[in-house]
């Protein structure tokens, strides 16, 4: 059997942290990893920012809760499920993807872990470990999977690499023009086409 592993924000869902900023018009909130390189001084800034305005999980997930998975994400989901087994490879937090899986019928989901009080004030967050996505290849692989991956962004490179096969899927340009030796296609119809291309069955639209 093969495994199908996916990015999930920009994959299959929005950024989630850019679409929050939009919703509850907190400005510093739709800083990303390229405004501010750090990864820990980013999420610090976004805990003061949500503590600040008096957000916890409970508030955060009402508001992710009114986002939408990617239009066809639901679809293509459902067509890859039945050709492959699914894992999403993810740098979000469980309980900020919670409300989003529910509208995908909970794929597979490795991803990182938020520290939330009684209170449900987020007071820490856990990175499952360094560079996940890759790591997680590795580990399919160890059990002899054959793996084809999608992602959209730098934080996916190194799990195409490291997949028998990799595939950009949403990809800006920087990326496509920095990494042209993985295909980049732009709608699920294209990306379903090469997912067959990658497999080493024979399987059709
Ligand atoms: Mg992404």
């Amino acid at each position: 059997m093969e495994l199908a592993c996916l990015d999930l924000e920009g994959v299959l869902i929005p950024e989630i942290w850019i679409k929050f900023a939009e919703k509850t018009g907190i400005e510093a909130l739709k800083a990303t990893t390229r405004d501010i390189s750090c990864y820990d001084e980013l999420m610090t800034m976004r805990l003061n920012e949500l503590d600040k305005a008096g957000l916890g999980l409970n508030e955060i997930q009402e508001v992710i809760a009114t986002l939408s998975p990617l239009e066809g994400a639901q679809e293509f989901i459902n067509w890859l499920r039945e050709r492959f087994q699914v894992v999403i490879l993810s740098d979000t937090f469980y309980e900020f993807a919670a409300p989003l899986m529910a509208q995908l019928g909970y794929p597979t989901l490795l991803c990182h872990k938020l520290t939330v009080s009684e209170t449900g004030k987020i007071v820490g967050y856990n990175i499952r470990q360094a560079n996940p996505k890759r790591q997680s290849i590795v580990a399919f692989k160890s059990l002899y999977y054959r793996t084809i991956a999608a992602g959209d962004s730098y934080n996916d490179t190194t799990m195409l690499a490291e997949a028998d096969a990799g595939i950009l899927f949403h990809a800006p340009d920087n990326v496509i023009a920095e990494f042209p030796q993985f295909p980049a296609v732009h709608t699920f119809e294209d990306l379903k086409k090469e997912f067959i291309k990658a497999s080493n069955r024979d399987l059709t639209l």
